[in-house]
């Protein structure tokens, strides 16, 4: 329950990066290689990689802005 007032979280308080993200290629699972900094998240604007462990492809993605797919759920 140390939710800060410093930094953005999403509703459920998770990392705006996921550790494993669904390789668009083949559908296998990608794995975080970037290291988060000091507070162990990864923030707007980051950019992180990924790595398929099936075809071992590479993927540069940048972290979405808080709220870009939150805030306008409703529309
Ligand atoms: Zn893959």
């Amino acid at each position: 329950m140390t939710v800060g007032d410093d930094g953005p979280t999403d509703a459920a308080g998770a990392p705006l990066a996921a550790d494993t993200i669904t390789c668009i290629d083949c559908g296998g699972i990608a794995h975080l290689l970037t290291r988060p900094d000091d507070t162990g998240r990864h923030w707007p604007g980051d950019l992180v990689v990924y790595r398929c462990e099936d075809c071992l492809d590479r993927w540069d993605l940048i972290v979405p802005e808080e709220g870009d797919a939150d805030g306008r759920a409703d529309w």
